[in-house]
């Protein structure tokens, strides 16, 4: 990777940036729209590739600018190929992960279809930081630590790494949803989150419906509350994972800042502005949040709100001293809520042997540990 830090990072201007740079250049407008499809319709990787546009510019676009400012240093595939996750490497030598999963039309494994394979959703989960500094105890990246956000060129650049991956597979289409859900609190830096979803829905740009844009949240009440404000369709899942204060803190440390009460009452907000149903995530750990009673508590919790549950069994993790609730459990869990009128799924897990736990392979590749800084506060969303 041969970034200079006078580079200009391509992926991180928006329309009215790309243009103020083109024209202090004196090239023509149109340049933008052209350099623009290349980007996100073509899904190039090289300026060489951006065949119309005149080779001085190309050369200038080379030397200013960059469009790399991730390099791929490891990737995994679960058994039936379906899932895979990419290991990124940044000029500053941190690393981030993404996952693309592939849910069949039917089943049946790709090797059995047609070529390309009868793969219904193509959807990328993606990172918005190095670490994470809410620190959820069962999860591997909240226990390695934090380190840093990523820029906006930097969460595109996941996106696109797998569109063109696809492409190259034969997809019209070649992503179909994106869960901003990866490594990191999307909302701790909403600015960047906000204006990557503005990339991704851009007709410019990668013209992805809002609806088929989902952002995860810890529970951060700020970010939900600017979200709110901007009148998007994008979906809103909250990770829930405990029905108490007192559960919650522990499971969820962002609780802290954001009790269940305030969380609750901006996802009532939420869904009185936009007519938007919102996902609670609940992780089921053996023992710690998985007894009808809590289950009782959740749908109490949630009771009137325009909601859904997705019941997700733990992912087991190195770390962490959480197991995984069993299957008889879920469902008894899954029963009570069903029963409260709350709907409800069963997360179908996605490649559990390539450790698709955020922050594991990470974890696996670097071998060490991030230097956790206890100190990080939770900035106000900017
Ligand atoms: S579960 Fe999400 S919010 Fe919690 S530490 Fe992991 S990445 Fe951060």
């Amino acid at each position: 990777m041969n970034v200079t830090e006078k580079q200009i990072d391509l992926l991180s201007l928006d329309t009215h940036e790309l243009t103020g740079l083109i024209q202090s250049w004196n090239e023509p407008v149109y340049r933008v729209s052209q350099i623009q499809k290349w980007l996100y319709h073509e899904l190039v990787d090289s300026f060489d590739a951006m065949s119309n546009l005149p080779r001085a510019l190309r050369a200038r676009l080379r030397q200013e600018t960059t469009l790399e400012s991730l390099k791929l240093i490891a990737a995994q595939d679960s058994a039936d190929g379906l899932t895979r996750k990419a290991l990124f490497q940044m000029a500053d030598g941190q690393t981030v992960e993404t996952v693309l999963m592939r849910y069949l039309d039917a089943p049946g494994s790709p090797e059995d279809s047609t070529d390309p394979p009868n793969i219904a959703r193509r959807t990328v989960c993606i990172s918005t930081q190095v670490g994470c500094p809410v620190g959820c105890p069962f999860c591997e990246t909240g226990q390695a630590g934090y380190i840093r956000n990523l820029t906006l060129g930097q969460v595109v650049a996941q996106v696109l790494y797998f569109a063109r991956e696809q492409k190259r597979q034969g997809y019209a289409t070649p992503l179909t949803n994106i869960v901003i859900m990866g490594m990191g609190e999307p909302f701790m830096k909403f600015n960047v989150t906000w204006r990557a979803i503005e990339a991704f829905t851009d007709p410019a740009r990668l013209g992805m419906g809002a609806r088929r844009i989902t952002v995860s949240t810890s529970g951060y009440v700020d970010g939900i509350r600017a979200l709110i404000e901007k009148h998007s369709q994008v979906n809103l899942a909250i990770s829930l994972h405990a029905p108490d204060d007192a559960l919650r803190d522990e499971l969820v440390p962002v609780n802290r800042k954001y009790p269940l009460r305030e969380l609750m009452q901006a996802c009532r907000d939420y869904v009185r502005a936009t007519h938007r149903r919102v996902t609670f995530e609940y992780a089921l750990m053996d023992g710690i949040n998985d007894s009808p009673a809590q289950a009782q508590a959740v749908a109490q919790l949630l009771a009137g709100l325009l909601c859904h549950v997705n019941l997700i069994p733990l992912n087991p993790t190195s770390a962490s001293p959480y197991q995984r609730s069993p299957y008889k459990r879920v469902l008894e869990f899954q029963r009570v809520l069903n029963q409260a009128n709350i709907p409800t799924t069963l997360r179908v897990e996605k490649g559990i042997e390539i450790a698709a736990g955020c922050g594991q392979l990470r974890q696996q590749v670097t071998g060490r540990k991030l230097q956790t800084d206890k100190n990080v506060e939770l900035q106000p969303v900017t």
